[in-house]
């Protein structure tokens, strides 16, 4: 295991009722700038909601952030921060209004040349506005990591700095009972893939991460077709939301490597084909663990034993079988498998490869080994 330093400052209110505890988590002294989506939170009540826990504290609301969140967009709210004076942000959504609310906050005191910059070069942060969160759609673990995604025309690009964190995230699962079945299943294959980019690497002795990584992915792989039967399953809903949360809180990935070759190249679909996030990885991940079987040898037995019970045949034999049940299981999740099933073709492939080497996506993976020439493989495996 590779040393490691944690500390994940978010505080958790979890279950239902759970909303009012903001009433406590924000100081009242604040001016606070409520950041919301296209206007879900008004029709399954937690605007209103919201609305009752903060009738002591002064506030205001920026609405219209929108999937996969728009540089543009965030700036308008940034302008209206600088202009207003706002100091705190709650962001209520799904992970595109947190990912969009944890990039305004680090825009409105960015002192360099243009806000892009720090996706675009990484810049450096110096500061950025608490925020808090109501996370209202299990998949990205943005809540509590401190991590973000911001897309600008055909780049999507994440940046990650622990002054993002939110302070506090609420996570009632009752909040999610107004998910569609696409919205649902796009979230549970995003906090599968989660773990495996944090799992199926190389060996590391890290027998808790494992374990904690393992049973996040049985608990989605029982809970989320159960879900996809019966959206309404409380129970089901329930575990999904806090498995989706660790998934991605920082915790299996503590002293362990970390691959996300999935998610980088599943961001050039999303940028040019605008393909929803989840279903960009359960295309690009199988062809990942048949591409990469060499080096993640180890791993993908262990998970095909722990997760699948495949014990049975040579090791050849048990990795193509995992790969198989891994897609079958995102099928089961009607999530896609292959570009072709997406309507995507050669021409695309070779789309992504131009923005994936303008992103400068070069040395990927756990080893830094995948290179252009294999993400091609990969895209191309995908097809
Ligand atoms: P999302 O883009 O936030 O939301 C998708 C849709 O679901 C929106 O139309 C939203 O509507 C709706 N929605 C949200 N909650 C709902 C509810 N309870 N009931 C009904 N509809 C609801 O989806 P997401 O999967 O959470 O976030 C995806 C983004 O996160 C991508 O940009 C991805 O790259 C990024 N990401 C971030 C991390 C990270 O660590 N920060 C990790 C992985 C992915 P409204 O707009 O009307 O609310
Ligand atoms: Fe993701």
């Amino acid at each position: 295991m590779n040393n490691f330093s944690y500390h994940n400052t978010t505080a958790i209110h979890f279950g239902e009722g759970q909303i009012a505890a903001i009433a406590g988590s924000i100081p009242k002294d604040k001016k606070v700038l409520v950041t919301y989506g296209g206007g879900s939170i008004k029709g399954n009540g937690v605007y209103d909601q919201v609305v009752t826990a903060l009738k002591e504290h002064n506030w205001d609301e920026f609405s219209g952030i929108e999937p996969n969140p728009q540089y543009d967009t965030l700036m308008k709210a940034v302008e209206r921060i600088r202009q207003e004076g706002f100091d705190y942000l709650l962001a209520v959504g799904g992970g595109s209004v947190v990912d969009g609310t944890k990039f305004i906050a680090a825009a409105v005191n960015f002192e360099g040349e243009e806000a892009w910059d720090i996706l675009a070069k990484q810049a450096e942060i110096k500061s950025a506005l608490p925020l808090g969160c109501i996370m209202t759609l299990p998949a990205t673990g943005s809540e509590t990591n401190a991590g973000a995604v911001v897309t600008r025309g055909t780049n999507k690009l994440a940046f990650g700095n622990p002054l993002v964190r939110p302070q506090f995230a609420v996570l009632d699962p009752q909040t999610t009972l107004s998910l569609s079945e696409r919205q649902t299943s796009n979230g549970v294959v995003d906090a599968f893939v989660h773990v495996m980019e944090q799992y199926l690497t190389y060996p590391a002795n890290a027998k808790i991460q494992d374990r904690f990584a393992e049973g996040i992915l049985l608990t989605l792989v029982e809970e989320g077709p159960k879900l996809i039967n019966d959206l309404q399953n409380m129970e089901a809903r329930t575990n999904v939301m806090w498995a989706a949360t660790q998934a991605l809180s920082g915790l299996i990935g503590v002293g362990v490597p970390q691959d996300w070759a999935t998610h980088m190249i599943g961001h050039e679909l999303t940028g040019n084909f605008g393909v929803d996030h989840g279903r960009s990885l359960t295309i690009v991940l199988p062809a990942i663990m048949q591409v990469c079987r060499e080096e993640k040898k180890a791993k993908l037995l262990q998970y095909a034993e722990r997760v699948w019970n495949i014990t049975e045949g040579s090791e050849d034999e048990r990795i193509d079988a995992v790969i198989e049940q891994t897609k079958q299981f995102f099928s089961a999740m009607n999530t896609p498998v292959s570009l072709t099933e997406i309507s995507l073709g050669q021409d695309d492939v070779d789309t992504a490869m131009v923005s994936l080497e303008a992103h400068g996506m070069t040395k990927l993976g756990e080893n830094g080994s995948i290179d252009l020439a294999r993400s091609r493989l990969i895209l191309e495996t995908a097809l």
